[in-house]
């Protein structure tokens, strides 16, 4: 045998060596995949899930992205009903972008590094979003129960899962530049869910001025002029890596502020539609009197929105806390602190020991007299944990209804 003869055997058995690795590599992807997605079939959400994810980030996304392109395709048509199981590999997909967010959104945004890190895993989410959505967008419009909460749960992700934006408070990330907000809307048509989810667009980049009612009513949403000088750089940083690069900072803030008051009237026409359907109701009120807090003169119509978010057929816990809180915020405006005392008494009697009503009420009974119930009240939080409650939420995210998605589509999966 000649040497180079020799040498093109050897380096053919090597390529078909490296092959054969890469080959039985790849089929063991495969059958991870596979396996995922039938402990998904069978009811075994989380933990597939999980399993599917791991600790988190980018790289695990981008693998597990490639995986379903590849290969969920063969596993859906292998089902004896291909039309539920393409369900479920989008379902799973969604989950997936679900849990890396939730991972994502305790990064540190202070750093840098790890700042980056997390945007790269929030585009790794969406694109397992999208990647459900192209399977599920040819299903529709004639989207069963089960698909159209599909729809509901993957707008709810991306619009309050991706790093703690709001639309209410701030920078929407689902209109900064995501694009599923248009497919849920054509596979889902007239729905007032999405409505309601995207009624508060218009206020997206808009920023709070001094005299909007979170800016100064609760202390926490105090900001000085640098932190609002910071907050702005930072949302330029944010947008010159993941949209388009601006320029002055300071300008894009002013101009932010200008167009705010504009984007609130306009949110508020597009909730006054929708406030009639039992469906969201309660959800368009507490927002409408939200949104009325915002302008001086607006109290009587913010405090009659939230006496009537509670009697409307979606009331949910949430909302009745939520509307009696924010009663009481009203009332502090006008200096009616015994009037504000009763409500934040009623927000806690619908969440106990939530944190939010413990300390307004502590503060209300300082100003009204009641010094000593205000000290007991704060030293019971200083010995006892106080819960989490609506309000914290709300300021983020709004409403967050993920959760309550979530058991809808596995109710539905399991059928
Ligand atoms: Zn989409």
């Amino acid at each position: 045998m000649s040497s180079a003869r020799a040498t093109i055997i050897l380096i053919v058995a090597g390529f078909v060596s490296l092959s054969a690795g890469s080959r039985s590599q790849a089929t063991q992807d495969d059958g991870r995949l596979r396996q995922l997605l039938d402990r998904y079939a069978a009811g075994d959400f989380a933990g597939s899930v999980a399993d599917a994810v791991g600790p988190g980030g980018a790289v695990a996304a981008a693998g597990l992205l490639s995986q379903l392109r590849n290969e969920a395709p063969k596993w859906i048509s292998a089902q004896s009903d291909p039309a539920k199981a393409g369900l479920r590999a989008a379902s799973f997909s969604l989950e997936a972008a679900g849990r890396l967010l939730d991972v994502q959104a305790r990064v540190n945004e202070h750093d840098d590094a790890a700042l980056a890190a997390s945007l790269a895993t929030v585009v790794a989410a969406d694109n397992l979003v999208e990647w459900g959505c192209a399977l599920m967008r040819p299903r529709s419009p004639a989207a069963s129960d089960a698909e159209r909460v599909w729809w509901l749960a993957s707008v709810e992700l991306l619009q309050h899962h991706g790093g703690g934006d709001s639309l209410l408070f701030g920078w929407g990330r689902l209109y900064s530049g995501a694009p599923h907000m248009p497919h849920a809307q054509a596979a889902i048509p007239n729905s007032p869910e999405l409505a309601l989810a995207s009624a508060m667009a218009p206020v997206d980049g808009g920023e709070r001025p001094a005299d909007a009612m979170f800016y100064v009513i609760d202390g926490r949403e105090e900001f000085s002029a640098a932190d609002m000088r910071e907050m702005a750089l930072n949302e330029g940083r944010r947008r010159a890596l993941v949209d388009r690069p601006i320029a002055d900072p300071e300008s894009y803030r002013l101009h932010q502020r200008a167009t705010y008051a504009q984007g609130l009237q306009t949110a508020a026409k597009r909730l006054r539609l929708i406030e009639g359907d039992p469906r969201v109701s309660a959800h368009a009120r507490v927002l409408l009197g939200a949104v009325a807090l915002c302008f001086t003169g607006g109290r009587d119509a913010a405090r009659q929105y939230f006496t009537a978010a509670p009697a409307a057929a979606d009331a949910d816990a949430d909302v009745r806390f939520l509307a009696a809180f924010l009663t009481g915020r009203a009332f502090e405006r006008d200096q009616r602190m015994a009037d504000a005392a009763a409500a934040y008494r009623r927000a806690l009697s619908i969440v106990p020991r939530s944190s939010s009503a413990t300390m307004a009420l502590a503060v209300a009974e300082w100003m009204t007299g009641g010094q000593a119930h205000a000290a007991h009240l704060i030293e019971d939080a200083r010995q006892t944990e106080l819960v989490t409650d609506p309000w914290e939420g709300f300021q983020t995210h709004a409403f967050d209804r993920w959760p309550v998605l979530l058991d809808q589509l596995h109710g539905a999966l399991r059928r």
